[in-house]
């Protein structure tokens, strides 16, 4: 069951607590002193989270095997999409494992692609969903440490140690996401750019814009194509700075990239391509930012969004392989065989995918390898949605490992499309945008999958 009910309807988290309780007595917590590891010995004796699972046995994480019958102590990191979606794929195999999972903001699940979409959900008074931790606990029959960081993991116990607590884990699940990447300018004005990247920051952002605001936004990828078309649909003067020649250059093929830019033009947003950014000052009447070759804008919000840096600290701490990102086998295992990385914070076999589709197929993979049903996660389609309302995109793009793609195009009255087939004449990839995403669900069912092909 995966509702979080029993046959008789009573909720699960409550009777598997009281049965767990029960089964354990009053208190099995890992005692700081019984820790045969340095780290763990220096930490305070607070005990807030009692409600945390509960740690077996300090220091006995050698196998990577869980012995059969043994409940499973899962320790997740994150409350992202990827933290909630191992979470509910896990509850789909197993309802009796515990799941923890530790975050260092309130644990509330919503959509983060949603974000870039505030002003057209609003004016389609339409609601932002946001699902508090309670509520999730209750679904998923989960404990939530909200507003808890980790501090450090101790893989040679088995122990993730937090300020509160150390909790002991069968297998643990790095799901910490990615930092949006700072701009490096010079200028008085670093600390006035935005960076949009959760509710908090994009609360944060939406707060700042007021009547007669301009916004520079530094980006043209495709969060910064998303808000440039939510802004500027809702009235906001919109300039796009990128150091590429095209919008969405590492996504698309230049010609849908300059399809989109038009779009985007026609509903008054100014694009400055090929273009870096020099400096940003503040002025009198607010922000001037001046672009390589001389331009310079005057804006009052700068949002930056030039891309990701994947958290990966703890892990290097910890001793895991990390490079670009945490560095995880086709079965979402790091280079410890207790300890999975999925989402933004993952590079799997070598590539770092920060997408949501990626984190749904990956998930699936990670979950199979803890239970044992061996299926590696295959070479991926990966499908983006862009939702800039003015010119939708959809991409269905294949991981390639180098070589450049041929692409054919259909330009139409209403929409472009871009093919790559093989020598075969085979759909191997393509883009749709504007009207012609209505073709999608039919190429979808007919293209290549990537396992498929020589
Ligand atoms: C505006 C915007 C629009 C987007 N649009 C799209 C889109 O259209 N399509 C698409 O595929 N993708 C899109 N993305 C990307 C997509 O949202 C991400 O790939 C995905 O949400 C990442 O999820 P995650 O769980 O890996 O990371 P996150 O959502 O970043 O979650 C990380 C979690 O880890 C927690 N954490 C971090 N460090 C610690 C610590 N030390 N201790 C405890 N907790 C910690 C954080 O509190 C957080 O809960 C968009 C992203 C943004 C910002």
């Amino acid at each position: 069951m995966s509702d979080g009910r029993d046959t008789s309807g009573t909720r699960r988290v409550s009777a598997v607590g009281k049965r767990e309780r029960e089964r354990r007595g009053p208190s099995r917590y890992v005692d700081p002193a019984e820790q045969t590891d340095s780290h763990a010995r220096c930490y305070p004796r607070r005990w807030r989270h009692r409600h945390a699972h509960v740690p077996s046995r300090a220091g006995a994480c050698r196998s990577h095997e869980t012995p059969p019958g043994s409940v499973r102590s899962f320790v997740i990191v994150g409350s992202g999409f990827a933290g909630y979606t191992a979470a509910r794929d896990i509850r789909r195999r197993d309802k009796d494992s515990r799941i923890t999972m530790v975050t260092s903001d309130d644990g509330s699940f919503y959509s983060k692609p949603a974000l870039s979409n505030l002003f057209s959900i609003a004016r389609k008074n339409s609601h932002f969903r946001v699902t508090s931790a309670a509520e999730m606990e209750r679904e998923l029959s989960l404990t939530v440490l909200a507003n808890t960081a980790v501090r450090a993991i101790h893989p040679a116990s088995c122990v993730v140690e937090t300020e509160e607590a150390l909790l002991e884990y069968s297998e643990l699940i790095l799901a910490v996401g990615a930092s949006a990447r700072p701009l490096s300018v010079r200028g008085d004005a670093q600390d006035s750019i935005c960076y949009v990247n959760d509710l908090e920051s994009s609360i944060d952002f939406k707060n700042r814009l007021h009547e007669g605001c301009r916004i520079t936004i530094v980006g043209a990828g495709l969060v910064g194509c998303e808000f440039a078309n939510d802004l500027a649909a809702a009235g906001w003067p919109v300039d796009v700075v990128d150091i590429a020649e095209q919008p969405l250059a590492a996504i698309l093929p230049p010609r849908c990239g300059q399809y989109v830019r038009d779009r985007l033009e026609a509903i008054g947003v100014r694009f400055h391509l090929g273009r870096s950014v020099d400096s940003i000052e503040r002025t009198e009447r607010g922000l001037s930012i001046a672009l390589q070759g001389g331009t310079v804008l005057d804006a009052h919000v700068v949002l930056g969004a030039t891309g990701l840096l994947p958290r990966v600290e703890l892990a290097k701490a910890a001793g895991l392989r990390v490079s670009r990102a945490i560095v995880v086998d086709g079965h979402l295992r790091t280079s410890n065989g207790r300890i999975y990385a999925l989402g933004d914070c993952a590079e799997v076999l070598g590539s770092w995918r920060p997408f949501i589709s990626t984190i749904t197929m990956s998930s699936r993979a990670l979950v199979a390898a803890i239970f044992a049903q061996v299926a590696p996660v295959q070479p991926m389609l990966r499908m983006i949605t862009l939702k800039t309302p003015t010119c939708p995109v959809v991409a269905v793009l294949r991981d390639r490992s180098g070589g450049v793609a041929e692409w054919t195009f259909h330009e139409g009255n209403e929409g472009l499309q871009a093919f790559v087939r093989d020598s075969a004449g085979r759909l191997c990839e393509y883009v749709l945008c504007g009207s012609e995403v209505t073709r999608h669900p039919e190429l979808f069912r007919t293209v290549e999958k990537p396992s498929c092909l020589p």
